[in-house]
């Protein structure tokens, strides 16, 4: 028997569990996933709990729920890679060997990456929901607060769901006008990028929804510490930003066994080809999802479509076959805009998003980087969409590569 281990069984590893088990000869070759925790979490539903939208119970689902029969489920946290012997450490003792590696253990926040952000002031008036924990406090905290400053801060990039600290900023106008008290709350949204996205058009676009909102961006701002005595956020340039009530995107990080096993760089993300998913370094290690060092976007629709490049490229090694360099850096991302609306961006490795419809040119039903109804409504659907099919790793109709037709130069 030859062995495909995956590491990681959240997005990513679940679905290429799916997809490869259903494809690959039983009695050839042994598919082994291991995770250390049994929960999945949806974690795109983090964004709704603060505002009671989503609820813990919401999220958060058994893992083996999703596992194909026929793979081999090892529950045990991983200790050590050696990928000059092709084998893995894991807690629990046991030493694994591999012919094909998937490495899929995504990333997680690390706050107290920053000087200060955990001190006492930690879930008192700092808080993140980047976490499912961290989520469910912040709720907590907002059901009773009268108002004052908040601060919502990115202290660095790559992070996960770029979007997703916007679309808290939009849900936090809308959800302290629907509580009365918007007049009462100043929002300011605080980057290190220069401006409020990545790209140039949705930068522009998405920064004039913050002035039409009234938040102020506050750009180029790298957090060196949080001086939680007088709440403050100071800058590598000396530059202060007061808070009342600091919402935090604390430093995202790959895994530390990707550290210990040496494979990463200094976030820990492991050096991957951009376009066949294959390691940098060995030809039997595959990387896919948040793991990856690469510029596109850490997001379950990545993982998803990098799924279906990785998949093609698993059998092409088994074949002998040389790589297709097929994955473009294709995203798209719902971004919730507030008051039962959204915006939808796609774009790639080379193409900014740009606007047109989505996914049927000149159809839709979704508008890309215009605020509608029905984005709002797809935004909602993805949970769904991600229990019942993502993970399942079936087919959806939409490709892998990204399209130019539909959208408007
Ligand atoms: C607030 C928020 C909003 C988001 N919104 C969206 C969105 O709207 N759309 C979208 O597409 N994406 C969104 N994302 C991003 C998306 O959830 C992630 O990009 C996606 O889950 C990445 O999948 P992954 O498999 O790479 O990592 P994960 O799903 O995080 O899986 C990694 C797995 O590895 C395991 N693991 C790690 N280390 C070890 C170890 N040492 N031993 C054993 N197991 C280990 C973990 O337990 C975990 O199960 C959002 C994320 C957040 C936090």
């Amino acid at each position: 028997m030859k062995k495909l281990l995956i590491l990681g069984a959240g997005t990513a590893g679940t679905i290429m569990a799916n997809k490869l088990s259903a494809e690959l000869d039983k009695r050839e070759w042994q598919i082994t996933l291991v995770d250390k925790d049994e929960t999945h979490h949806y974690q795109p539903g983090y964004l709704f709990i603060p505002f009671n939208i989503y609820t813990r119970e919401d999220v958060v689902k058994p893992k083996r729920d999703f596992f194909p029969s026929g793979v081999d489920i090892i529950m045990s946290s991983i200790e050590l890679i050696q990928p000059e012997n092709n084998k893995v450490k894991l807690t629990n003792g046991q030493v694994l060997s591999y012919d094909i590696l998937v490495l899929a253990t995504g990333s997680s926040t690390r706050p107290e990456e920053t000087e200060g952000l955990m001190n006492g002031a930690w879930r008192k008036n700092i808080f993140d929901f980047y976490t499912l924990d961290g989520a469910v406090a912040l709720h907590n905290f907002l059901k009773y607060w009268q108002g004052g400053k908040l601060v919502i801060n990115i202290v660095e990039m790559p992070i996960k769901c770029p979007v997703a600290p916007l679309e808290f900023s939009f849900l936090a106008d809308w959800w302290f006008t629907e509580q009365g008290i918007r007049d009462k709350v100043d929002i300011e949204y605080v980057t290190p990028l220069p401006g409020a996205f990545t790209k140039p058009r949705a930068a522009q676009m998405l920064g004039d929804f913050l002035e039409k909102k009234n938040i102020k961006l506050v750009s180029e701002f790298a957090v060196a510490r949080v001086d939680t005595t007088n709440n403050k956020l100071v800058s590598w340039d000396k530059r202060e930003v007061p808070y009342d009530l600091l919402v935090t995107v604390p430093t995202n990080m790959g895994a530390d066994i990707i550290a210990n096993s040496g494979m990463g760089d200094d976030l820990n993300f492991v050096p991957t080809d951009p376009h066949t998913l294959q390691s940098k370094k060995h030809h039997n290690i595959f990387v896919i999802g948040d793991a990856t060092d690469l510029p596109s976007s850490k997001a379950g629709s990545v993982a998803h479509f990098q799924a279906d490049v990785l998949f093609e490229n698993i059998l092409r090694y088994i074949d002998d076959r040389q790589l297709a360099p097929h994955f473009d850096g294709h995203a798209n991302c719902f971004i919730e805009s507030g008051f039962g609306k959204g915006l939808l961006i796609d774009f790639n490795y080379d193409v900014e998003p740009l606007p047109g419809k989505y996914p049927l040119p000149g159809i839709g039903p979704f508008s890309l980087l215009q605020e509608t109804k029905m984005n709002h409504w797809g935004k909602m659907m993805f949970r769904w969409v991600y229990w019942n099919l993502l993970l399942k790793g079936s087919e959806l109709p939409i490709e892998a590569q990204m399209a130019m037709a539909g959208k408007r130069l």
